[in-house]
């Protein structure tokens, strides 16, 4: 049985967040480092978990509020690799599931930032072969319109 509250409390401390505004949608979540704040939903499962870990991550390496042109995959990248080693130093297992999540969700920003910039050879690595998780959302539209 995961604690989800003694799991929160160690990747708040470990990040430094101030503040956390529980919100209800997940794709609302985001983080603003320069007020060590984020949005989240409460994590009870392992998505909500990584994704409350990926805004800590956003804050502890102090990215910039909002995302900049060309850089949004490094930036999502780099918080990613950063809920995954907490959560892993904190004895939480990383499923290949969530790593899946997290490539899905990080190959959309891959992509836009393709079309304007350079993206490291590491990043276009861990993304590779991965669809981009907006696709599958407009996809899933598109199916459910015709
Ligand atoms: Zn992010």
């Amino acid at each position: 049985m995961i604690d989800y509250h003694r799991l929160v409390i160690l990747l708040r401390t470990r990040a430094s967040v101030r503040t956390w505004q529980k919100i209800d949608d997940a794709d609302r979540s985001e983080a603003w480092p320069s007020r060590r704040m984020i949005y989240a939903v409460e994590p009870t499962d392992e998505t909500t978990l990584f994704v409350f870990a990926h805004e800590c991550g956003h804050v502890a390496l102090n990215h910039p509020d909002l995302s900049v042109q060309g850089k949004a995959a490094r930036h999502e990248y780099d918080a990613t690799q950063w809920a995954f080693s907490a959560l892993r130093r904190l004895g939480v297992r990383v499923s290949p599931d969530i790593v899946r999540f997290a490539k899905e969700c990080l190959a959309g920003y891959v992509e836009t930032d393709l079309e304007c910039g350079h993206v490291p050879l590491r990043i276009r690595f861990f993304v590779r072969g991965v669809k981009p998780a907006y696709a599958e959302r407009h996809e899933n539209r598109k199916d459910a319109g015709e």
